[in-house]
């Protein structure tokens, strides 16, 4: 996948941003407080609807009403233009191609990956923070996922209201019979890619972390799966799965009627990270925290290439002032070598060699120049 043009209107401080990246590397160098972290997160918003902001509203600038990106881009051989505009005054509009497509639509067509330092909180915070990671990794990479999965999320929430009318004595127990079925068999559709996907991250990681620690330090992903002895290996059978969920369901029943809510499934379920054996939540140094969340987001890039054919967009923030000088050239290396278009922001350019492999853009507030004008 490769983009060829990039507009932003009124988008947080950037007024009116208009922009053709290399099809390698694009740097983008600023002071503070400029725009750059912006940027990647408006090209983000336009690939997953995801942003830092609370609210959405937020992200249009202030004292304007409506805020636009508008991304060409060349997919397959094929041309697309994304436009999504954000309005105080209306539904916010999705265009692909001129045709106006609904959110889940979005998924999977301007596949991006996104490094931020804030990803380093992803380790330390609670399992539904690891799920996002890997669900929203899975729905760009096979977008039916993200339909099973709010069907099971759907099945779990009314499961829950009937728990809680079984507690107050509107409902039986028996009527729990139709809703577990239905359960086990969508907990095992969403467990089944879930587990196939760590299994396909767990090896791509561990290749990225041995590359940025020059060989000293090995990765494993382990998915976890909640209060089931069900191993998450390559030999995992959806069908087994659906099963002894079932069973384990049903004999828990009372127990979730006293709590009102299911205690079993992929709502709960959890990712671990091992560096050389060692759990990183518990005994990570801040260096290894971000060696693996940078083999993370390389091991996403890997993934969606095997899945989807194509490398999508990388976009890195702040991430050079994090590496030591040998892990930034090591990155570097990498990126130009497999030709994977990226964003990189960063208030210094003596983090990049001098040689010249794509194009610098300055921001300075909110507005961009590009380097051949300088
Ligand atoms: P740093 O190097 O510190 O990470 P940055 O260049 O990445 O800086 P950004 O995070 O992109 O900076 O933010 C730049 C500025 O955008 C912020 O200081 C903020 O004042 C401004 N900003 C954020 N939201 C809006 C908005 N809705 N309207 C106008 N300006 C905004
Ligand atoms: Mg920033």
């Amino acid at each position: 996948m490769n983009v060829t043009e990039i507009f932003f209107k009124d988008w947080r401080n950037l007024a009116d941003v208009h922009f053709r990246p290399d099809a390698a590397i694009n740097i983008f160098l600023g002071l503070n407080a400029q725009g750059k972290t912006n940027i990647l997160e408006a090209i983000n918003f336009a690939s997953l609807l995801r942003s830092r902001a609370g609210k959405e509203l937020e992200l249009i600038r202030w004292g304007q009403s409506v805020a636009f990106v508008r991304i060409k881009y060349i997919k397959a051989d094929i041309s697309h233009e994304l436009a999504i505009e954000i309005s105080t005054e209306r539904r916010r509009r999705i265009l692909l191609d001129a045709n106006p497509i609904r959110p889940r639509e979005l998924l999977g067509k301007l596949n991006s990956v996104f490094f931020s330092p804030e990803d380093l909180f992803m380790f330390k915070s609670s399992p539904s923070t690891r799920r996002k990671f890997l669900d929203a990794q899975i729905s760009q990479a096979v977008p039916i996922y993200f339909l099973e999965l709010s069907k099971y999320t759907k099945l779990v929430e009314m499961r829950n209201a009937l728990l809680k009318k079984i507690r107050e004595g509107s409902a039986r127990i028996n009527d729990l019979e139709l809703w577990d079925e239905q359960l086990a068999d969508a907990c095992a559709r969403v467990t089944a890619k879930r587990v196939s996907a760590v299994n396909k991250i767990n090896l791509l990681a561990n290749l990225m972390q041995r590359k940025i620690s020059a060989q000293a330090e090995n990765l494993s992903v382990v998915y976890e799966i909640h209060g089931l002895d069900v191993a998450a290996t390559k030999n995992f059978s959806a069908e087994d799965f659906s099963a002894q969920f079932l069973r384990t369901l049903k004999a828990r029943r009372s127990e979730d009627v006293r709590r009102g809510s299911t205690s079993l499934g992929a709502h709960l379920d959890d990712l671990k990270f091992f560096v050389n054996g060692r759990e990183l939540k518990l005994f990570g140094s801040q260096g290894q925290l971000r060696t693996v969340a940078l083999a993370l987001k390389l091991s996403e890039l890997q993934f969606l290439k095997t899945e989807t054919g194509e490398y999508p967009l990388l976009l890195l923030d702040d991430v050079m002032s994090e590496l030591d000088a040998a892990r930034r050239e090591l990155l570097l290396d990498f990126l130009c070598r497999e030709k994977i278009q990226t964003l990189i922001t960063a208030t210094d350019r003596t983090y990049f060699p001098t040689h010249s492999f794509g194009k610098i853009f300055f921001v300075k507030a909110g507005t961009l120049v590009d380097d051949s004008t300088q």
